[in-house]
């Protein structure tokens, strides 16, 4: 049975408790920045590892479904109690050992909310050791002094908190928990105080889009490193959010808004789960007569809009491999074969990084390449993790492939 048949749920998304393991971002002068539970930091020049795989740039890890929030929007519908079957610390050991032979990449400890993991600290300490770069998508509410320097001892480099309003009241109404949003500036403080940079992840509903602004400014007064919007995902509990999920057009319009708004400012902005921003800032760029290079637009320039399965993958709390965490594909489980040979040969990642196999718009658009559309609300809102990315308006002036 697949995580997901098994909880009903959203499985490690995104970090921040909405969205761990974004996608790779950043702006100029930020190579190196990232998405802990978006996508960190990303090596931007793909290569290809000794087996013919892509190099895979990003885990976000779902050490634990555990959760002491009831989000509105979770994929994993978590809850406080133990889950059964979380992988153990040597299992989890034993998987660490095998990231370096898929490629570099970034480690996102999600949940869940990590911080419930017995041994987090220990695991963490194991894969920096071993030289991963590691990331973590906490909550915020748990986090306290003693436990942000030790975060900072272990070897986390960045934590993101989700933040989905500047004031407390929607904030804590999204997140199912009164206090949730001055527990979560309390958390940030004690990141602050403990010397762990962090970033800002806000998850995009047609009920906070009128305070972006004020949202931008909250992370920018903060101090935050970045500030990452996250497209929705109706799967999870997020699938009854119904009227608070914004459409197409909306999209169009506020992908075109952070477009515009990037510019405004050097703090590292990543849309996220958002492919086709990657197209929308091509259209654009070209209208201004202004190259698409890492130079002018940074990590957006050089990677791709959907990553899952292509440089980015998610593993569940029992060890099931996924293109990422709203997409509950049953890629293959670590606890049967091993985690590389997954990476390398599960079917249903060699069709995600081959676009003949898309049905829909998607498969025959000129922006595939760097965009792809998001293959987990394909799955959700049209059936098929290969059909077209039900919110994006674009029609494609490629005609279809016989
Ligand atoms: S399938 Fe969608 S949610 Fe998953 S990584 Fe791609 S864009 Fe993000
Ligand atoms: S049609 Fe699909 S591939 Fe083309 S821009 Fe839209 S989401 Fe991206």
């Amino acid at each position: 049975m697949s995580d997901k048949k098994m909880t009903g749920g959203h499985p490690g998304g995104h970090p921040g408790g909405g969205h761990p393991g974004g996608h790779p971002g950043g702006k100029p002068g930020h190579p190196g920045g990232g998405h802990p539970g978006g996508h960190p930091g990303v090596h931007p020049i793909p290569q290809k590892n000794a087996d013919g795989s892509p190099p895979l740039r990003l885990i976000a890890w779902e050490i634990t479904r555990s959760c002491n929030l009831a989000c509105k929007h979770c994929r994993a519908e978590a809850h406080p109690e133990p889950y059964p079957g979380e992988l153990s610390t040597e299992e989890a050991k034993a998987l660490i050992d095998t990231f370096p032979e898929t490629g570099d990449p970034i480690i996102i400890f999600t949940g869940g909310e990590p911080l419930l993991r017995h041994d987090v600290f220990e695991l963490v300490s194991y894969a920096n050791d071993k030289g991963l770069r590691c990331v973590m998508a906490p909550n915020g509410t748990l986090l306290t002094a003693e436990n942000s320097v030790q975060l900072k001892e272990v070897g986390i480099q960045r934590c993101s908190i989700s933040i989905d309003a500047a004031e407390a009241k929607y904030h804590d109404d999204f997140r199912g928990e009164l206090g949730a949003f001055d527990q979560a500036m309390k958390g940030i403080q004690y990141l602050k105080d403990a010397g762990i940079e962090f970033q800002i992840n806000t998850t995009v509903t047609r009920n906070n889009l009128h305070m972006f602004k004020d949202i931008f400014k909250l992370a920018k007064d903060l101090g935050a490193s970045a500030w990452h919007i996250f497209l929705l995902v109706p799967t999870g509990r997020a699938a009854e959010l119904g009227a608070e999920v914004i459409s197409a057009e909306e999209y169009e319009e506020v992908l075109n808004w952070f477009y515009d708004f990037q510019k405004t400012t050097d703090m590292q902005l990543k849309a996220t789960c958002a492919p086709h921003y990657h197209r929308i800032l091509r259209q654009r760029a070209k209208e201004e007569g202004i190259p698409v290079n890492f130079e002018n637009f940074g990590l957006d320039a050089v990677s791709r809009g959907c990553l899952g399965g292509v440089g980015f993958c998610f593993i569940s709390h029992r060890g099931q491999v996924q293109p990422c965490g709203y997409l509950d594909l049953d890629c293959g489980n670590v606890r049967e074969i091993p985690f590389p040979e997954i990476w390398a040969k599960s079917p249903q990642f060699l069709n995600l990084r081959n676009p003949d196999t898309y049905d829909g718009k998607c498969g025959h658009c000129e922006f595939e390449k760097v965009c792809g559309g998001c293959r987990a609300r394909a799955q959700t809102m049209e059936g098929s993790y290969l059909g077209p990315e039900p919110l994006c308006s674009y029609e494609p002036k490629k005609k279809p492939k016989k």
